[in-house]
């Protein structure tokens, strides 16, 4: 459970957390099988004895945490190698130090920006003990000792001051210890030093190319790969790619094999109406009564009011009206009608309809004009609006509402029934699928890109819909 939260590498387990003296006290066991000879480099097997190791690690809660390791001793393999026994290294601290790399880290980020001993300061309130020497020392430590034999290295751009200065860092890929501090971070920047490293046969970089040109006009034999970091970096933005170049926005599957798009054509939703079911629909369009049977007041509007189309053309009737009131106002003082016309920018004959106009008349042309459909809609509006409230499934509504006369079209109806549920926030269960006219053949699966892509890098399950 707790190695959910501390993590030291998979093959250290922690044993048990004790306070003692005030102290965390990580106790944490070896489970390595096997060990790199530090001299020689070649893997042993051969376990001599286990040694304890105490490191300070970054606090807990603000509390000092130190970190007891039981690790191996493991016995070079290799006859002709001087090394006869060596430590095992591990993943969280480097040979030799007191502290984690994480508590190294922690120190160096802090003391960026303040004295030692500040820096000592602030992180004793945190739960780390250490003295603005010790913060001196490690600052001075930041060792770069170069190997001109060394054979395997990485190479990686980094941001002395964020965002400010760029430097190229190349590292030991065995201990990860700094081999040298480039200026740049281009080609130019690690040329020189390749040059006097003919040894290396492998460097893990980057993805970008700018060092890869470099590295292999210089090590022509030199192998080069890609960290893991870096590696997963790049397969998502391919996959990306991939996804958006190579897959269409909806994939279409039928009979077990993908169809091209152009083979598939939406049909019109079939709709089966139950003819008994439809026949027991008893609704005239007198007004709507509560169960008190007191008169239900609603929103008769054609339109959806909330709609962005509705308020775009309210805002444009308003201004009409706005308009022609101060083309009224204006025309009361100013007796020439051409200075009028330039100034508002109409003609003539609007001019003289507009001086004509009463102001009631004036006031209407803000309010949505009564279309011959809606006085159509008229005589239904408080049918429909009782059967919204029953629950009666739309496309029984159309069907009664076709057969108590109503002749305009199919669409404006379902449009008018649309608004009729938005305008007055009724809780009516229609999906929109039903004002579609057309859909995909049932036979047919579509999958869209944005699913698959989810479905990918989730995992999740994605419900794939038959009908979009
Ligand atoms: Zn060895």
């Amino acid at each position: 459970m707790i190695e959910k939260v501390l993590n030291y590498g998979v093959d250290f387990h922690i044993e048990d957390i004790k306070k003692e003296d005030n102290k965390n006290v990580i106790y944490i066991k070896s489970n390595t099988s096997s060990c790199k000879c530090p001299k020689c480099k070649e893997i042993s097997t051969e376990k001599h004895s286990t040694y304890k190791r105490k490191i300070q690690d970054t606090p807990i809660q603000n509390i000092e945490t130190c970190l007891v390791v039981n690790a191996y001793e493991y016995k070079c393999s290799n006859k002709e190698c001087e090394v006869t026994t060596f430590n095992e290294s591990l993943p969280f601290a480097r040979k030799n130090k007191v502290m984690t790399d994480n508590l190294i880290q922690l120190i160096l980020s802090i003391s960026i920006f303040m004295s030692s001993s500040a820096t000592s300061l602030i992180l004793s309130f945190l739960g780390v003990k250490v003295s603005a020497d010790t913060i001196d020392r490690i600052i001075h430590k930041i060792e770069i000792v170069d190997n001109p034999d060394i054979e395997e290295v990485g190479i990686d751009d980094v941001a002395i001051r964020k965002g400010q200065t760029y430097a190229t860092a190349i590292y030991d890929l065995n201990d990860h210890h700094l081999l040298a501090l480039l200026d740049g971070r281009d080609a130019n920047s690690i040329r020189e030093w390749l040059e006097k490293h003919p040894k290396i046969r492998t460097v893990a970089r980057d993805r970008a190319s700018a060092y890869a040109i470099v590295i292999s006009e210089v090590l022509p034999n030199c192998m080069q790969v890609a960290d893991r970091f870096h590696l997963f970096q790049n397969l998502i933005e391919y996959l990306k790619e991939i996804f958006y170049k190579e897959i269409p926005e909806k994939i279409f599957i039928k009979n077990n094999k993908i169809e091209d798009k152009n083979n598939i054509k939406k049909v019109p939703i079939q709709v089966n109406i139950d003819k008994e079911k439809l026949k027991k629909l008893d609704y005239d369009n007198s007004a709507p009564k509560d169960k008190d049977g007191n008169l239900i007041d609603f929103n008769k509007d054609l339109l959806n009011n909330n709609s962005n189309i509705y308020q775009k053309h309210q805002k444009k009737r308003d201004e009409k009206r706005d308009k022609i009131k101060k083309i009224r106002e204006r025309a009361k003082e100013e007796t020439c009608h051409k200075k009028i016309m330039d100034e508002f920018n109409v003609s003539r004959n609007a001019l003289k309809k507009y001086i004509k106009m009463t102001d009631e008349e004036v006031e209407k042309i803000s309010s949505v004009n009564v279309t011959k459909e809606n006085r159509v809609l008229d005589n239904f509006t408080n049918m429909i609006y009782k059967m919204l409230l029953n629950q009666v499934p739309l496309e029984y509504i159309i069907e009664y509402t076709i057969q108590k006369g109503y002749s305009a079209s199919v669409g404006t109806l379902k449009g008018y029934i649309l608004s009729l549920i938005k305008n007055n926030h009724l809780s009516y269960n229609c999906s929109s699928l039903i004002f579609d006219k057309h859909t995909y053949p049932e036979d047919t699966v579509v999958i869209t890109r944005l699913e698959l892509l989810k479905n990918i890098l989730t995992q999740e399950h994605v419900n794939v819909n038959i009908k979009t």
